[in-house]
């Protein structure tokens, strides 16, 4: 039973909860290098720290690090070729004239799929590389910790097509007979670090093991996060954490709640359960309504609080896309070709799946969504005004999201609360490698950091949808109906892949699983 109250806290724990069921992922290199020089010629720098466009310029990057970054001549003009590094004995060159060079992206809300999604490793391994996503953080190592530090050390290794993967355990994630001190929440805690996790993900717990178990956890130097579940929320909101030294939060439960100012409980109807989702995820619309209005004094304090708490926000709004227009979410045109049958199906409406709950969801319920947003976009784009770190997180696996896809989908929303597209980036990257304490090496394209970079033949500024595998539309002069973009090049640690085949790959093994199923895409009650 206990299995049962994690997975319906959660949207991360169904994806992995049968651990010896995951499919391997195959040992294969897709990429190449490191080299012991490699220099992407001609390209125009995003760099991700909040600096405009700048280029073009040649990066030399060693091995896996980033020695130069040269300015080689002017917008529109030919390549000044005396600026140029010399290329050495056994380098490579990439001639990136005229593409955009960004770091690399970091999800931070990644679950590695499994069973219950029928999704194999390198199937989302691959959509979030050709994606871009060079680094995520799975919150929950929802495949078992083991499994998920075998497959961190394989990426390392570069022996596996994979993002870099930093490891927070589900709290109390192997602990079968339950945490329910605050002293078996610190032995929990110290086994975790002590196992090389590299932090923690809470749903929520008795406020006494909450407290230890943060405090514990942040004494020994790891970082964590949480879903703040309705079960314990009532009694341990988003600033009960950060006070107590969490680092971060998912999603946004726990911060309405945080902002109450006539009432302690969420208004929940009688006949409520939260185990039925569609109760769950309806009521949940109504939430933000309920909390002190943006601007107000009780909503400014709590702000002002957790920012000076240096606590990270991880909304986390693609995955809540489908609830205030479901058709949009559905009928998203990559899932033809690159959503997994046995994902599709998962997605699809039933009283099981977790993320399933469209029993009768319509108009009634996403116009609540719609102002949910509004609301909820308010306190995260004045979060990041007044200086707050905010950071990319997809959830995908759940909802009609699809990986890499919706990551990509949540840069479009943080433009929609109000990021300018520099904010967006710099939250995509440097605000991730912050959050995760990594940011010396990773986060953003400068000199002496590691060599993760997303190279791709449209500016991203402009338009964040050329980012979409499948790339934006675009009309040329002469009448045709082209697309844009895509990313191009995928660099990690300095080895190149090349991000649309790693999509071919996809498609590949979502095709293979078609033919064996006979299965095509269909709306639901309409033959
Ligand atoms: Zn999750």
């Amino acid at each position: 039973m206990r299995r049962i109250l994690f997975l319906t806290a959660c949207l991360c724990i169904w994806a992995g909860s049968i651990l010896a069921q995951i499919p391997k992922s195959p040992e294969v290199k897709d990429g190449e290098g490191q080299y012991n020089q490699l220099i992407i010629r001609g390209v125009t720098l995003i760099n991700g720290t909040g600096a405009p466009p700048n280029g073009p310029v040649d990066i030399v990057i060693e091995k896996n690090r980033i020695v130069q970054i040269q300015n080689v001549g002017s917008p529109g003009l030919p390549i000044n070729n005396a600026r140029r590094p010399a290329l050495k004995e056994g380098g490579k060159e990439l001639n990136c004239e005229g593409m955009y060079a960004l770091p690399g992206f970091i999800d931070m809300h990644g679950h590695i799929g499994g069973s219950a999604q029928g999704t194999p490793a390198e199937y989302v391994f691959k959509l979030w590389m050709a994606h871009g996503i060079t680094t995520i953080r799975d919150p929950s190592a929802g495949n078992g910790l083991d499994w998920v530090l075998e497959h961190k050390r394989k990426s390392a290794d570069n022996t596996i097509t994979a993002p870099r993967i930093y490891a927070y355990t589900a709290f109390g994630q192997g602990n079968r007979s339950g945490i329910h001190t605050a002293e078996q929440a610190r032995a929990w805690v110290r086994e975790n670090a002590k196992k090389g996790a590299d932090g923690i993900k809470f749903f929520g717990a008795p406020p006494e093991v909450m407290d230890a178990a943060i405090r514990e956890n942040k004494a020994l130097g790891l970082r964590s996060t949480c879903h703040h579940a309705q079960v314990d929320v009532a009694r341990w909101n988003v600033l009960n954490s950060a006070r107590a030294g969490m680092t971060s939060m998912e999603h946004w439960y726990g911060l309405p709640e945080a902002l109450f100012t006539d009432k302690t409980i969420q208004q929940y109807p009688a006949d409520y359960n939260y185990s039925n989702e569609q109760h769950r995820f309806e009521e949940a619309g109504k939430l933000w309504k309920q909390a002190a209005a943006p601007y107000s004094d009780h909503w400014n304090k709590v702000m002002n609080e957790l920012i000076s708490l240096d606590f990270t926000l991880d909304p986390t709004f693609n995955i809540y896309d489908a609830n205030r227009d479901l058709h949009r979410a559905r009928r998203a045109e990559w899932h033809e070709q690159y959503t997994l049958p046995s994902l599709w199906k998962f997605f699809e409406p039933s009283y099981q799946s977790h993320g399933s709950y469209w029993h009768n969801w319509g108009t009634e319920q996403e116009v609540e969504w719609k102002n949910n947003y509004r609301l909820w976009m308010s306190f995260v784009n004045e979060y990041k005004n007044r200086g707050g770190r905010v950071t990319a997180g997809s959830d995908n696996g759940f909802i009609y999201q699809t990986y890499g896809f919706g990551y990509i989908r949540e840069l479009e929303l943080l433009r929609e609360a109000g990021f300018h597209p520099l904010e967006v980036i710099r939250s995509a990257t440097l605000n991730g490698a912050q959050a995760l304490g990594v940011e010396k090496d990773l986060g953003s394209v400068e000199v002496g950091k590691l060599a993760d970079l997303v190279i791709i033949n449209a500016n991203p500024l402009k338009n964040l949808q050329v980012l979409y595998g499948t790339g934006a539309i675009e009309l040329t002069k002469d009448n045709k109906i082209i697309r844009t973009g895509g990313v191009s090049y995928t660099i990690k640690d300095g080895v190149v892949y090349d991000a649309k085949k790693l999509l071919a790959d996809v498609k590949k093994i979502v095709d293979q699983e078609k033919a064996k199923t006979g299965w095509q895409l269909k709306q639901p009650g309409i033959e």
